[in-house]
């Protein structure tokens, strides 16, 4: 059976918590245990899938199609266990599971509560799919306290008893603030969390303490003093040089160990870190550097654009560069003085990324442009390939008025709204009508890809699956304009329906895809087409 680790959070959000179970899980797997981390989000909304990225950062999507929350994708580059639909439930989804039921008549006539029918709920999607696995680690989103994570709390309280003796843990993330003023440490703050969640009934067992400055000896025993845990279960997380330093740094300040102890397990074998100080140490150290820039619309926000950022950093580690990353907003490019050239002349790569609606849009089909143009790398992703194909059409094809439906009606639809498509689930069926969450081209789908094209050597494959999270496409009827005009379709859905990959071969590196590769990446292996691009970067800023 699997043992569960409950991790929750007090004093202040923001903490870090998807990072600290990640880093805990990357340990717990260095150690040879088989893991998996699960989110339970407090908020309404039945999934992330209809919030907007200013909201709540960006959406991560799963192989089987899930719109996640972005922790998620943590777990994924920590651990490199693919995360799935299971793993994530918010309270919108628990409640609207409950009233289906009650709609149903599954309840046979009882009074649907709080307790025991919404957390009985919450525990049964704890222990689902869990077969195999050592260890279950279940990150409570929000702060104890809120009125909404409440349920999930007492939950979580049931099923450590419910499990027995031995088989669960709570971990507490707390905030150890720094006065300068008075120069000192504070442990108040963690004291009133830690009594609020004794008063839920939750006794934590470990605490983990951000803090900006080491926790002297003298602190670390007022803390577990009166918050009733050994001096060396309160370990320290002091801020990092880089998300990928925190393993280590926790292995460090005896975090699994102390895990370890709080179950009764004694032999453990010793975690193998090596994939974690090599990372380290491409991170650290790096041979050189580019700058790419990010065209987009949520530049605001570096949480919206989450996985992207990551994956830029994943192509740096594989090249031994550091990435410099510079975020700027496509509607910069719209505005008549705009001098796109002096902007992006800096750039070793462009990189146009996913997004929605048509705000900004002119100002990224300037960007493909220009990189068109001036043989600057290019990458170009879902928004951003429909993005080339349309500058494409435009520039190289002739086709002045070409569009997507997206943005209104048009009478050259070289990206339009895409109503049927085959899945393994079979025929999807949509309509400009339908509901906005969940409805869109989700998850893994798998592409074909030309024998002899950059995109084929890239992977050294020509078969791929890749995530996707769109609801428009590219429309294979422009096919031969385009293919004229140098933009060949290089990756095509199984059917030869739907395009997945356009490439421009006469150009150092133009690649635009219809998926999301950042989604895969992992900083222990990068993938392919970031590792590419960024080499492709290294080698243009050899050339200005
Ligand atoms: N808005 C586009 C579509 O729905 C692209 C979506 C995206 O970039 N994720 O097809």
């Amino acid at each position: 059976m699997a043992r569960y680790i409950f991790i929750t959070g007090g004093v202040v959000s923001s903490l870090g918590k998807g990072l600290m179970a990640a880093s805990l899980a990357a340990l717990l797997q260095a150690r040879g245990y088989r893991v998996r981390i699960r989110k339970f989000d407090p908020y309404l909304n039945v999934d992330p899938g209809t919030m907007s990225p200013y909201q709540h950062g960006e959406v991560y999507v799963t192989d089987d199609g899930a719109e996640t929350d972005l922790d998620l994708g943590h777990y994924e580059r920590f651990t490199g266990v693919s995360a799935r639909q299971s793993d994530n439930v918010t309270q919108g989804r628990i409640y609207q599971t409950i009233i289906t039921k009650e709609r149903r008549g599954d309840y046979l006539g009882a009074t649907v509560q709080v307790i025991p029918h919404v957390t009985d709920e919450i525990k049964a999607f704890a222990l689902a799919e869990t077969d195999d696995l050592d260890f279950v680690l279940c990150e409570i989103g929000g702060t104890v306290g809120d009125i909404e994570s409440l349920p999930f709390m007492e939950a979580i309280r049931q099923l450590h008893n419910d499990l027995g003796r031995g088989n669960s843990i709570f971990v507490h993330v707390t905030l150890v603030p720094f006065i300068a003023a008075a120069g000192e440490l504070k442990t108040k703050p963690t004291q009133h969390s830690v009594r609020e969640l004794t008063s839920l009934g939750i006794q934590p067992d470990i605490l983990l303490c951000r803090c900006e400055q080491p926790l002297p000896a003298s602190e670390r025993a007022k803390i577990a003093l009166f918050c009733n845990v050994r001096p060396e279960a309160v370990i320290p997380a002091l801020d990092a040089p880089s998300i990928y330093s925190v393993p280590a740094q926790y292995h460090a300040e005896g975090l699994d160990e102390e895990v370890l102890r709080a179950f009764g397990i004694e032999d453990a074998p010793q975690p193998e870190l090596s994939r974690w100080i090599d990372i380290m140490d491409r991170y650290a150290n790096p041979e050189g550097e580019v700058t790419i820039g990010v065209v987009g619309k949520y530049v605001g926000l570096p949480d919206a654009y989450k996985s992207l950022h990551e994956a830029l950093v994943h192509g740096g580690l594989a090249n031994r560069v550091k990435v410099h990353i510079r975020w700027i907003d496509a509607e910069l490019f719209e505005q008549p003085d705009s001098d796109i050239a002096a902007r992006l002349e800096p750039m070793h790569g462009i990189l146009v990324p996913g997004g929605f609606g048509v705000r900004g849009s002119e100002g990224k089909i300037a960007s493909v442009r220009f990189a068109r143009e001036r043989g600057v790398p290019f990458f170009g992703i879902c928004l951003g390939m429909q993005m080339a194909c349309i500058e494409g059409a435009r520039n190289t094809a002739g086709i002045a008025n070409a569009s997507t439906t997206e943005f209104g009606e048009t009478s050259e639809p070289v990206v339009g709204l895409i109503t049927e498509w085959m899945s393994k689930e079979g025929l999807q069926q949509r309509s400009a009508e339908g509901d906005l969450g969940g409805t869109m081209r989700l998850g893994a789908y798998p592409a074909k890809l030309t024998g002899n094209s950059v995109v084929s050597g890239i992977y050294g494959a020509t078969e791929i699956s890749e995530r996707h999270r769109h609801r428009y496409e590219v429309n294979a009827a422009y096919r031969e304009p385009l293919e004229k005009g140098g933009l060949i379709f290089s990756g095509m859905s199984p059917d030869g329906q739907l395009p997945e990959i356009v490439e421009r071969p006469d150009h150092p590196w133009f690649v635009g895809v219809q998926f999301h590769p950042e989604l895969k990446s992992k900083p222990f292996d990068p993938h392919p087409l970031f590792a590419g691009f960024i080499a492709a970067a290294v080698k243009q800023s050899r050339l200005v």
